[in-house]
C-alpha cells in the first residue's frame, strides 16, 4: 500500500551537535521552503529558542523526497529538544516514529544525553541510524567516534554516514540511508480511527492545535472526533501537515503525522498522550500514553509591583496553555507579598519561563531561590511533600526528612576524570559504576537532586572544559540530615530567602551566602545587617555599611558621563528591587545561593 513510501523519524542529538541545522538542510533539499523563506534555523521558531540556539518544543515537518531509487517518499520528521530538562519531549516524539537518526558531532563523540535518548528509542523498538556530522571540521575523528557509538550505545556504526549539515556534504546520503534502514509504518487505513496526541499547544488564531500520529484508520476534515480521556466530541475543522508551513489537507491516514484543530479551548481538552477516535467508534481502545512529567524545581515568582498581580496570573494561565509541564499556585510571602509558587522541569525551563514572562508579557518579577521537593515525615507519622522552605514544619514536629536522589550518568574524557570525580564527591555523590570505553569514561553516580539541579550542569562543564556530559533521572527519596537555613535582614527573618540545606555544609553555605549577599545588596541610608541562622542560632553575619550622602558627587566629582551612567544603572536596577521592610533587595540577592559553591 501507500504506507511503504512513508518514513517517520526523529533526530536524537546532544545539544549543539547539529540537529536543527541538519533538519533545516533536509527542508532545503526537499524544497519545503523557498530560499527567501529559509531563514536561519526555521524550526526553532520561538524567539528565545533562536537566541539561545536551543530547541524547546518538538516540531514536526512533512516533506516529499525523490530518492535515488526513483520513488517519492513522504518523510515525517520530528525535531526534538536536546537539553536534559526537556527529555520527556524526546520520548514523546519517539513514540510517533519507526526510526531515529542519531546525530553525533564527529569531533566531539558520543554524549550522555544522546545515550539516554538512544536507549529510549531502542526500548520503543525504533531503528537507530547513526550519522557523523561536522565532517567539514579538521578535528573530526570518524573512526574513533564510530567505535565509541558501538562501544557505548551498542549499535552498528561502521557504515554510519558522514556528513556536514553546514556545507550540505552527504546530506542526501543521509536521506537515502534512512529510507533504506528505517521501516515504513504499519497500520490499516480502513480500520477504526486511532490516533495518538503527540503534542498540543495553544495558537492565538487557531486555538488548540494537536500534533497527532494516526495509528489506525483515516481522519478526515469535518469528522466528528472523540477525545478518549475527556469523552468530549468535537468537530475536526482543520487538519494538515507542516512543511514546515501549515498546509491544510483533507485527510490524514494511518502511518501519517499531522495536525488537527477541533475548536478545543485549552490544552487540557486535548491532553498529550491521549487517543483520538471517531465519535461513532467510542470503543476503540486507548493507546498507551506517556509518562506524566512532574516538576522537579520550585521557586516563588513575585511581581515587583503588586499592581501587576492580575496580569501575572493571566500570563501564567496563557503560558500553561502552551506548556503543560509548567505548574503554578498562589503563594503569599511576608516579605514579597502575593505571587505564585511555580514548578519547573529544571533550571533551564525556569529561566525560559521567567524570560518569556518578562519579554512576552512585560512583567518585572522577583524569583526566589529554586528548590527541589522534600519529603517530611511528621511526628504523627504523616508524610508531607515540601516544595517551599518557608513552609517546612517546626523542627520539633519533624520525625525524618528525606531528599530526592538522582542517578546521574556522566561521560567524560579520561583527562578530566579526576576533576569530575572530585566534583561528584563535593556534591555528596556515591559512585555506582565506572567503565573505560575508548578515550571516555562512563561514570554512574547517585547524587542528591538538590545538588544536581542548581549548578551541577555548569560546574561539570567548567571542570571538564566543556567535555563532560550528563544525564540524570530521579530514583528515590532518601532520609537525610537536612536543616532550614534562615536569612535575617536587620534582625527580621525573610521567608522568601529561606533555604533547605544539608547539615554538613549548612554553616559553610550560610557564611558564603551572607558574604555574597553583602556584595549584591546596594548601600542604603542606614546599615543593613545580613545574618544566616540555623534553628535559632546565628551562624554568619555581614553588614552593608550606610551610604554617605551625595555619593555620586563625591565619587565621581567632575566626570559627568560616568555619573550619568551610574544613575542610569541605579534606575535600571530599581525595577528589579523589592522593598523588604525598609531595605531594598535586588533580584540578584534572592538568587545569591546559585552563586555559592
Ligand atoms: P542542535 O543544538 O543539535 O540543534 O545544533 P545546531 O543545529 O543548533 O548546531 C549547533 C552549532 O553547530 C551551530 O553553530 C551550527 O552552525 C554548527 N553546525 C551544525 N552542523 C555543522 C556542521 O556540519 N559543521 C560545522 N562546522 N558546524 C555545524
Ligand atoms: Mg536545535
Amino acid at each position: 500500500s501507500s504506507l511503504k513510501n512513508i518514513r517517520n523519524f526523529s533526530i536524537i542529538a546532544h545539544i549543539d551537535h547539529g540537529k536543527s541545522t541538519l533538519a533545516d538542510r533536509f527542508i532545503q533539499v526537499c524544497g519545503g521552503l523557498s530560499d527567501r523563506e529559509m531563514s536561519a534555523q526555521v524550526l526553532d521558531s520561538m524567539d528565545i529558542e533562536r537566541e539561545r540556539g536551543i530547541t524547546i518544543k518538538a516540531q514536526s515537518v512533512t516533506l516529499d523526497y525523490k530518492a535515488r531509487d526513483g520513488e517519492v517518499y513522504q518523510l515525517n520528521f520530528i525535531d526534538t529538544p536536546g537539553h536534559v530538562d526537556f527529555s520527556y519531549e524526546v520520548s514523546r516524539s519517539l513514540e510517533a516514529c519507526e526510526g531515529a537518526l542519531l546525530v553525533v558531532d564527529a569531533g566531539q563523540g558520543v554524549e550522555a544525553q544522546s545515550v539516554a535518548n538512544c536507549y529510549t528509542a531502542i526500548e520503543l523498538g525504533l531503528e537507530v541510524v547513526p550519522v557523523l556530522n561536522k565532517m567539514d571540521l579538521p578535528q573530526a575523528e570518524p573512526d574513533r567516534v564510530k567505535h565509541e557509538i558501538e562501544d557505548i550505545i551498542g549499535i552498528d556504526a561502521m557504515d554510519a554516514v558522514p556528513c556536514s549539515a553546514k556545507s550540505g556534504m552527504g546530506v542526501e546520503d543521509v536521506l537515502n540511508d534512512l529510507i533504506a534502514k528505517i521501516p515504513p509504518p504499519e497500520g490499516d487505513t480502513d480500520a477504526d480511527l486511532q490516533a495518538l496526541i503527540i503534542d498540543s499547544w495553544f495558537d492565538n488564531y487557531l486555538g488548540v492545535v494537536s500534533l497527532v500520529r494516526v495509528k489506525e484508520g483515516t481522519l478526515r476534515k469535518g469528522d466528528k472526533i472523540l477525545v478518549k480521556s475527556t469523552g468530549k466530541i468535537e468537530l475536526a475543522t482543520d487538519i494538515g501537515v507542516f512543511t514546515p508551513k501549515r498546509l491544510a489537507k483533507t485527510e490524514l491516514k494511518a502511518g501519517e503525522v499531522g495536525y488537527v484543530v477541533a475548536g478545543i479551548k485549552d490544552i487540557h481538552g486535548a491532553p498529550v498522550g491521549d487517543t483520538i477516535t471517531h465519535a461513532k467508534t467510542p470503543d476503540v481502545p486507548q493507546l498507551p500514553g506517556f509518562q506524566k512529567v512532574k516538576p522537579q524545581v520550585f521557586a516563588g515568582l513575585f511581581p515587583v509591583s503588586s499592581d501587576d498581580y492580575e496580569d501575572f496570573r493571566d500570563a501564567l494561565e496563557k503560558l500553561t496553555l502552551n506548556d503543560a509541564s509548567l505548574h503554578y499556585e498562589p503563594e503569599t510571602s511576608d516579605a514579597l507579598g502575593f505571587g505564585f509558587r511555580c514548578g519547573f522541569l529544571g533550571m533551564l525551563h525556569m529561566e525560559i519561563i521567567q524570560e518569556r514572562l518578562e519579554r512576552e508579557y512585560n512583567l518585572d518579577l522577583i524569583t526566589t531561590a529554586p528548590t527541589v521537593v522534600y519529603e517530611v515525615v511528621t511526628r504523627s507519622g504523616e508524610v508531607v511533600k515540601v516544595d517551599n522552605p518557608s513552609r517546612l514544619p517546626d523542627p520539633g514536629a519533624i520525625d525524618e526528612m528525606r531528599e530526592p536522589i538522582v542517578e546521574a550518568n556522566i561521560l567524560v574524557p579520561q583527562d578530566h576524570l579526576g576533576n569530575v570525580i572530585s566534583l561528584c564527591v563535593e556534591k555528596r555523590g556515591v559512585q555506582k559504576d565506572m567503565r573505560f570505553i575508548g578515550g571516555q569514561v562512563a561514570l554512574s553516580y547517585e547524587l542528591p537532586m538538590n545538588e544536581v539541579v542548581l549548578d551541577f550542569f555548569d560546574r561539570i562543564k567548567s571542570v571538564s572544559r566543556g567535555f563532560a556530559s550528563l544525564d540524570y533521572h530521579f530514583v528515590r527519596f532518601e532520609a537525610s540530615s537536612l536543616v532550614k537555613l534562615d536569612v535575617l535582614i536587620n534582625g527580621e527573618k525573610v521567608d522568601a530567602l529561606a533555604l533547605i540545606v544539608h547539615r554538613g555544609n549548612a554553616h559553610h553555605r550560610g557564611r558564603m551566602l551572607v558574604e555574597k549577599m553583602k556584595d549584591l545588596i546596594p548601600r542604603q541610608m542606614f546599615d543593613v545587617a545580613i545574618q544566616a541562622a540555623i534553628g535559632g542560632q546565628i551562624v554568619a553575619r555581614q553588614t552593608v555599611k550606610a551610604l554617605r550622602k551625595n555619593v555620586t558627587a563625591k565619587c565621581y566629582g567632575g566626570d559627568v558621563s560616568r555619573k550619568k551612567k551610574l544613575l542610569q544603572k541605579q534606575k535600571e536596577g530599581k525595577k528589579r528591587m523589592k522593598q523588604v521592610g525598609k531595605v531594598e533587595i535586588p533580584q540578584d540577592a534572592f538568587l545569591a545561593v546559585l552563586k555559592v559553591d
